[in-house]
């Protein structure tokens, strides 16, 4: 039976952790679908869906076994509709833990078919998020060891612009 798996998440940017996180799941599983959750319990963000899934395609390009979509609804719903019975999510330190516990439980509640898997973080990536990203971008720092180098450049031009 051929293994396809879900990495959900904001991406708002996709930061080299996340593509870590994808690059591994492709690896292990015959299809990887990255789904840029819309999630209304977070915060608009910075960066539309569109340009997130722009980074997404461009950094998974080399990667023929993943597709890149998008969804405004529960992860549950997503997976039952897809027939998707595994959701990778990416774990660094503590500090995710409760966080990724409660949703991972909720979802066992909302649709008992999917399974979630935790793959620990790389220890280089363990401090970053799109977050870290945003706030060193704005007060001029370097990301370029945080997010791929096919981005870089837009996201800092985008984040300069914003202001
Ligand atoms: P963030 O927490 O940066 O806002 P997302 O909500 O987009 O990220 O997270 C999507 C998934 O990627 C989550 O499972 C999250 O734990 C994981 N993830 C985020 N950053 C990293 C990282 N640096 N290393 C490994 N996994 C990560």
């Amino acid at each position: 039976m051929s293994k396809t798996v879900i990495c959900p998440g904001s991406f708002d940017p996709l930061t080299i952790g996340h593509l870590d996180i994808i690059q591994r799941s492709a690896k292990l599983f015959d299809r990887v679908i990255v789904v840029v959750m819309r999630n209304y319990t977070k915060n608009v963000g910075s960066f539309t869906t569109e340009e997130r899934l722009d980074f997404l395609r461009r950094c998974t390009g080399n990667l023929p076994n993943v597709t890149v979509d998008s969804y405004t609804g529960l992860l549950a719903d997503y997976a039952r509709e897809h027939q998707v019975h595994a959701v990778v999510k990416g774990l660094r330190a503590v500090s995710d833990f409760d966080d990724e516990f409660r949703q991972a439980l909720t979802n066992q509640e909302l649709n008992p078919d999917l399974e979630t898997i935790f793959m620990v973080a790389n220890a280089a990536h363990m401090f970053l998020s799109s977050s870290v990203v945003k706030e060193v971008c704005s007060l001029g720092g370097d990301i370029s060891k945080f997010v791929p180098p096919e981005i870089h450049d837009d996201i800092v031009k985008r984040l300069s612009r914003k202001g």
